[in-house]
């Protein structure tokens, strides 16, 4: 589905500064990490280049704090964890988003790893700004991109390195890719996409891109609620998007000119409030309350969706079914994903998932590691399916 790309294996790395581009937009409570997968996931690859003789300029994003500097967002106060989990040495290059950079210290110059603090706090950043690429590329020899997780974005740090700079992926990258290529090497049919989440302005083109590629349309979460007021049910007190009441008969006026069944609860658990509670009222669609709030698909409604999974070849999926944060709200999206686990186990289908939030589902569903492939990316995972030419990839390609 991409074109080959450059791998940093063969890359000479001796002596030479490699700037690698990775995603530690680390998750953080009350001031510590709560999860280490992005940093481990590129970790291989800073040791790579570290056990060859070069040095790591690491370059990430952290939150989003549009081209300003905000201490909230900088890695300063991570420094210490993040040493501690790399096992090496490394120093932070402090900025305030000016230009031109500082120049390099001397304890800079000797650390293993030199963390330049949030690329987001240069103003250029997301736009992906000439001056600013020059003087970042100016820090080191090579660029490395080891972050599929944000090579959807054509941002200074992931695209704008590699006009000055040769570039190569780390490992991280190059074996998400395999295994991207290699699961929808061919598509089994039928084909299932699940589709959930908050809100359907968010995933508008993800839908319109899977209903001709896909045999069956689950949508779930929040954006459920839409297409239901869309269809004229009462929604109650849910989650929903007016603005978006036509966008929703349009998709599901597309998705029948594409024959792609778009399925939607039939019935629902509900709640009068966004909170736990072990008085979840579950209802037919028809019968939702004015003050209920929908916060899950009921039981039939997931007997119907293991239905579907049972004769499905594909499936991939993003997004929860639904509020999985919130007990008993998790338990249809739970249920789902050990199902489609257990038909993966058994090899009757290849199931690929993407997106933070459906990571952390599958984690509390125990089945992470029985996907038959977990993508890091949210954006990237869904532009990637879609067929997208996805910029971070483009600047890697062999072949132009
Ligand atoms: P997204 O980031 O768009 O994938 O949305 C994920 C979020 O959607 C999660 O935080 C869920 O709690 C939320 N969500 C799922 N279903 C519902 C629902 N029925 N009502 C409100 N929020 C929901």
């Amino acid at each position: 589905m991409t074109s080959p790309i450059k791998r940093i294996d063969g890359v000479t790395l001796s002596d030479k500064r490699v700037l690698m581009r990775a995603d530690l937009n680390l998750p953080v409570q009350d001031g510590l990490v709560s999860d280490w997968t992005r940093l481990e996931r590129c970790t291989p690859t800073i040791r790579h280049i570290i056990d060859r003789g070069g040095q790591v300029v690491l370059l990430s994003h952290f939150g989003r704090p549009a081209g300003q500097y905000d201490p909230q967002l900088s890695f300063k106060e991570l420094l210490p964890q993040i040493r501690d989990k790399l096992a090496l040495s490394c120093e932070l290059l402090d900025h305030r988003g000016e230009l031109p950079l500082a120049s390099l210290n001397a304890q800079q110059e000797i650390a293993d790893v030199l963390l330049v603090d949030n690329t987001r706090f240069f103003s250029g950043e997301t736009t992906g700004d000439q001056t600013l690429s020059r003087a970042i590329a100016e820090l080191g020899d090579c660029f490395c991109l080891d972050a599929f997780s944000v090579s959807h974005r054509n941002h200074t740090t992931v695209t704008g390195l590699a006009s000055f700079l040769p570039s190569f992926a780390g490992f991280s990258l190059a074996d998400e890719l395999d295994a991207l290529n290699a699961t929808l090497a061919t598509i089994g049919r039928p084909c299932v996409a699940i589709v959930g989440g908050a809100k359907v302005s968010t995933k508008i083109d993800v839908l319109r891109n899977l209903i001709p590629k896909t045999d069956t349309l689950i949508v779930g979460g929040g954006m459920a609620n839409t297409f239901l007021k869309a269809i004229g049910y009462e929604i109650g007190s849910s989650l929903v998007e007016d603005d978006q009441l036509s966008t929703a008969r349009e998709i599901m006026q597309f998705a029948d000119s594409f024959d792609c069944a778009l399925v939607l609860p039939t019935d629902v658990a509900t709640h009068h409030t966004f909170a736990s509670t072990d008085k979840a009222l579950v209802c037919d669609i028809k019968d939702v309350g004015e003050s209920a709030m929908i916060l899950d698909f009921g039981p039939t409604s997931m007997a119907s969706i293991k239905g579907i999974v049972s004769s499905a070849k594909t499936l991939l999926w993003n997004g929860p079914l639904g509020a999985f944060e919130i007990i008993p709200f998790e338990i249809a999206s739970v249920e789902v994903a050990k199902f489609v686990a257990n038909r993966c186990a058994s090899g009757e289908l290849k199931a690929v998932a993407g997106g933070g939030d459906t990571l952390a589902l599958l984690a509390k569903a125990g089945v992470s590691d029985d996907f038959t492939f977990c993508s890091t990316g949210g954006g990237a995972f869904l532009e990637w399916l879609e067929g997208k030419k996805l910029p971070g990839l483009s600047i890697l390609s062999t072949v132009s």
